[in-house]
């Protein structure tokens, strides 16, 4: 079990959570490579190898994996077959093909909550826009409902709210997941970790906050103040789906929990989180080390918040594309538990992820408030 530290680690994927995952690993001394595009990504000036290449091009992923012990990924747009190749050939492939595969299609992600019984919400899949317009017209479907294309959506791209008939312009014409508009009272994210002989652990659950009227995620912050049986309710329903999965590795669980305190699976991503972030300065574990320890089958254990904490992230402000100026950076500094993460991409664009900031403080009231002062001060803008 002690070699297991000496794995040599391929990660796909050189971007702000590859970067995170770096730093944990330079912590244990990890050898740990990365594959991506090229070397503006935000991994390059920490990992402890590159690779340039294309992590959707068969060869390229072949090629990265074949002289590492365990690959594992930072984003689920990878080739697959590659994955599958890479595991016939005795490689550790975590998560697993069999689940990144699920995962990557919203809509058999759904058919797989809905085989297990996992409450989620009511769904149909359709193949094209047409479809679903014909479906109105029959009275088989009806507004409200929220559209989602099976396929390459992240972010809320590929997220089609339909709540009048005016909504059926956007409609995506591609194969979609159409299913209905919850009550959402707080959106609940809850990550696992899973070890390759099963054992498990998880983080205390994260909740969003909304923007009043913008209907804009303002932050997430933890812990939550949900009563204590929902959350717990949340965990025990995210570890039963890092089960089923038989996922290795971490497991973000996003969950809504219903104005009637029902919790609906939403979806779940297989690789450490933006609901995570926070994990580094307030936990007594990160979600990083958390996702190499499980990889590498090293011992895991439940995570404690340490501290509360808020995440607000730092999108490429509108209007603003070229070379990144983070402003109003100097006046954050001066104000202790305040953790800005900034990725380091030279090219800033509106609504990139360009960074994060993480506030700590005793009295969530006051990282709460901290935070909302640093979303409006703190800027991503293209230099002059
Ligand atoms: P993405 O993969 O792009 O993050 P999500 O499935 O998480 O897509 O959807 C993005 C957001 O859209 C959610 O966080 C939630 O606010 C809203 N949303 C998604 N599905 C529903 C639904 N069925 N009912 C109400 N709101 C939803």
């Amino acid at each position: 079990m002690d070699q297991n530290i000496n794995k040599r680690i391929g990660i796909l994927g050189g971007g702000q959570l590859g970067k995170m995952l770096c730093q944990a690993g330079s912590k244990l001394g990890l050898s740990i490579a990365i594959m991506e595009r090229d070397k503006t990504f935000p991994a390059y000036p920490i990992c402890s190898n590159w690779t340039d290449g294309d992590i959707t091009k068969y060869e390229d992923v072949i090629a990265f994996g074949k002289d590492k012990d365990v690959i594992t990924i930072e984003i689920e747009n990878v080739n697959l077959s590659a994955l599958e190749a890479l595991e016939e050939m005795g490689k550790e492939v975590y998560p697993p093909t069999d689940a990144l595969k699920i995962i990557k299609d919203k809509g058999l992600q759904k058919t797989f909550y809905e085989g297990l019984n996992f409450p989620t919400s009511d769904f149909t899949l359709f193949k094209s826009k047409d479809e679903i317009i014909k479906a109105i017209e029959n009275k088989k479907l009806s507004i409200p409902f929220v559209q989602k294309s099976r396929t390459e959506g992240y972010d809320g791209k590929g997220v089609h709210v339909v709540r009048s008939e005016d909504d059926l312009k956007g409609l995506l014409d591609t194969q979609s997941v159409v299913e209905d508009l919850v009550d959402i009272k707080t959106e609940l994210s809850v990550i696992v970790a899973r070890r390759p002989n099963g054992e498990m652990s998880y983080f205390p659950p994260v909740e969003m906050e909304f923007h009043p009227t913008a209907n804009l995620v303002e932050f997430l912050f933890s812990p939550s103040m949900l009563e204590h049986y929902i959350q717990e309710k949340a965990i025990n329903l995210a570890m039963l789906v890092a089960q089923k999965l038989e996922i290795v590795g971490l497991l973000a669980v996003e969950m809504f929990v219903t104005k009637n305190d029902e919790i609906l699976v939403n979806e779940v991503a297989p690789r450490p989180h933006n609901s995570g972030h926070h994990t580094i300065e307030a936990c007594d574990i990160s979600q990083y080390e958390m996702h190499l320890r499980a990889i590498l089958d090293l011992p895991l254990i439940n995570a404690t918040l340490i501290r509360p904490a808020v995440m607000v992230n730092l999108l490429g402000e509108e209007g603003h594309s070229g070379t990144t100026l983070y402003s109003g950076l100097t006046e954050a500094l001066q104000t202790a538990g305040v953790y800005p993460h900034l990725y380091g991409k030279k090219e800033t664009k509106p609504y990139r992820k360009m960074g994060h900031v993480t506030i700590v403080n005793a009295d969530i009231d006051k990282a709460k408030n901290i935070g909302h002062h640093i979303k409006n001060t703190l800027k991503v803008i293209a230099q002059t």
